[in-house]
């Protein structure tokens, strides 16, 4: 019987899951289980009948001291004694082991301690458990997201400092309480239908949402809600992190505020606008683009912008080189040559003008190209119309011109008749006639040589055409001293003094300068003061011009008539001083046709000074 039941005692101590080690009085290990032996990485034979110090070593973990075994104690003192924590056991391969172990003394039945016992057990597993564990409280301690649990009610377990952060509630305040306390005034029903959810064993993932924090203030969130279950699979509780998404949401909507506001104006721009991708590939259209080329956005996307926007050249009609190809290649700015049609969808032709650009991301990588169009068909049309209407009226002009001519110089020959005649019937008449048959006669006479006198300017200043002698270099210091030449006479009888500065060489017409001195020294003379008439002719260089002045010491103008006097037969005078009102009227001609312009500067009683000018390119 006794050896039965040391059978089964032994058998019993070699089935126990913790490592066991039993002793004689000397502390010499008489009995090893399989599980000691593992513990210890030895074979029994390595063990038998040794001393149990000599197997059982230990030493602090931290301080890597050696540790007193506790056997001598127990063996001395009958006592049961405990390893102190972070004991470490140097196994028989030299590898340390935590462990955790009691010592007990074996007492006979006398009372005599007859040996120890030595229970221990390897705790590395149960060690790295409580270092995930406290790694684990670590992550949820410091996470800025909110991680909380609670039970199957919605009562709160757990509050992490994220959630204190997020939600403003502490800990303290939370665990214990119904996780409603931070539900959203308009989603009371929320919580509990994701409590229905998590008890049907449901996950709620990125579920976006909005909670009350302390004081009422909303949070956006993003919620993530697991089932926590028990050992049997039954769910006891919610676990949840919420992540507070108030920013992401504010920066996600004003993106789409900002490409709605993108898209509004690209739908808006007047021009047409196509954009492409690094190949040349159409990337969109706007609703102008839609237009000019006849094609939808959708049907254009992905295809060559050649074949959507197909440009030709309106004189040659050959396919243009496409400007997206030319901005690929080189990078640059380009506009299109001028004259290019663009051939919509159904074959319609339109006028365009175009520009394109790389889309740079950085400085140098090119993403596509943008292109901006507009329809100039109207404008080419108008165009062409202007220049169509300014050669009609240059041949109007002309018509008119010949036809001032020819009527100026056919009228001319009767009137030479009528001046003849008059002239011989006033020799003819009688010493009889009388007074007044002759003064009408005279009237006659008269008006027929004023009207020969007008008919004579106005085929003058039909005459001025455009410069049909191409201009020469003309020294007007040489064309002053020729139309002073043809003055002499007025000049001599008005006890005039004619001088001048130095002046250039233009490049004009000849006669037409000499003609130009002559009628304004001609006006200074006429329109004389009491004073003897003095003229001064001067040139002064401008930026682009040349500026001539005749000034004189004469009657001078009022200023409400300086610009009228430059009109056709516009006169300030009578008979009393000759003239046919057309001379300025030749003057401002001509230098127009030069390319110059024509002005008075005048005080009336102080003379005046009448100034031309001639663009320098013209020298
Ligand atoms: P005409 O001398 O044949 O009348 P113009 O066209 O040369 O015609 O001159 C137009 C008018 O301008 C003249 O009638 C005269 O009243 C005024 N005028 C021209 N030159 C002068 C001048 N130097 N001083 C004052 N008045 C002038």
């Amino acid at each position: 019987m006794a050896k039965q039941l040391e059978e089964y005692l032994r058998t019993a101590l070699a089935s126990i899951g913790d490592a066991v080690i039993s002793t004689d009085a000397e502390g010499r290990i008489v009995f090893v289980n399989k599980v000691a032996l593992s513990v210890l990485r030895a074979a029994e034979d390595d063990i038998r009948g040794k001393h149990v110090d000599e197997i059982f070593r230990i030493q602090n973990e931290l301080t890597r001291s050696r540790v007193e075994s506790p056997l001598a104690k127990v063996l001395l003192e009958g006592a049961t004694v405990g390893l102190a924590n972070h004991t470490v056991l140097i196994a028989h391969d030299g590898a340390e082991v935590p462990i955790d172990n009691s010592v007990a003394p074996i007492r006979g039945e006398d009372g005599v301690v007859q040996g120890a016992v030595l229970v221990f057990r390897d705790i590395t597993a149960r060690r790295k458990a409580e270092l995930t564990q406290r790694l684990l409280a670590a992550i949820v301690e410091f996470s800025d997201d909110a991680i909380i649990s609670k039970d199957i009610n919605g009562i709160v377990t757990s509050w992490n400092k994220g959630a204190e952060r997020i939600f403003g509630y502490t800990a303290e305040e939370m665990i214990g309480k119904p996780i409603v306390i931070i539900a959203a005034p308009d989603r009371v029903d929320e919580m509990p239908r994701i409590l229905d959810r998590i008890k049907r064993g449901e996950r709620l993932e990125h579920y976006e949402t909005v909670r009350q924090a302390k004081g009422g203030r909303l949070v956006d969130i993003s919620l993530t809600v697991s089932p926590i279950h028990d050992e049997q699979g039954k769910v006891i509780g919610a676990s949840k992190i919420a992540r507070d998404i108030t920013e992401q949401l504010r920066s996600r909507s004003e993106l789409a505020e900002e490409r709605e506001r993108l898209r509004v104006t690209f739908n808006s721009i007047g021009d047409g606008i196509i954009t492409t991708d690094n190949l040349g590939r159409v990337a969109c259209l706007n609703p102008v683009a839609e237009q000019l080329t006849g094609w939808q956005n959708s049907e254009a996307v992905g295809r060559p912008l050649e074949e959507v926007f197909k440009i030709i050249n309106e004189d040659s009609r050959q396919t243009v080189e496409n400007p997206a190809t030319k901005v690929l290649r080189e990078g640059i700015i380009v506009g299109l040559a001028n004259h290019t049609l663009l051939i919509t969808k159904d074959g319609h032709e339109r006028s365009i003008d175009d520009s394109g650009a790389p889309i740079r991301v950085g400085s140098d990588e090119i993403l596509g190209v943008v292109l901006v169009f507009r329809d100039v068909t109207k404008r080419r049309a108008d165009e062409k119309e202007r220049q169509s209407r300014a050669v009609e009226l240059r041949r109007a002009n002309e018509d008119l011109n010949q036809f001032a001519y020819a009527a100026a110089h056919d009228l001319r020959e009767p009137l030479r008749n009528v001046v003849n005649f008059s002239q011989l019937l006033l020799r003819q008449l009688g010493a009889d006639t009388r007074d007044d048959t002759r003064t009408s006669l005279k009237f006659i006479v008269e008006g027929a040589l004023r009207m020969d006198m007008l008919l004579n300017d106005l085929l003058a200043y039909s005459q001025i055409g455009g410069l049909e002698k191409s201009p020469a270099l003309v020294d007007t210091n040489d064309a002053l001293r020729r139309a002073l030449d043809s003055l002499k006479i007025a000049i001599t009888e008005a006890d005039a003094v004619v001088t001048s500065d130095d002046l250039p060489a233009v490049l004009a017409n000849d006669g037409q300068m000499v003609q130009v001195f002559q009628n304004l020294v001609s006006n200074a003379i006429k329109y004389r003061s009491q004073a003897a008439p003095r003229v001064h002719i001067r040139a002064r260089k401008d930026d682009y011009e040349w500026i001539f002045s005749v000034r004189d010491n004469g009657m001078g103008i009022r200023p409400e008539y300086q610009t009228l006097i430059f009109q056709l037969f516009k006169r300030l005078h009578g008979r009393e001083i000759p003239g046919t009102g057309l001379g300025l009227a030749i003057c401002t001609k001509i230098i127009e046709r030069h390319g110059g312009r024509f002005w008075v500067s005048s005080q009336q009683g102080e003379g005046s000074e009448f100034f031309f000018s001639l663009p320098l390119q013209n020298e």
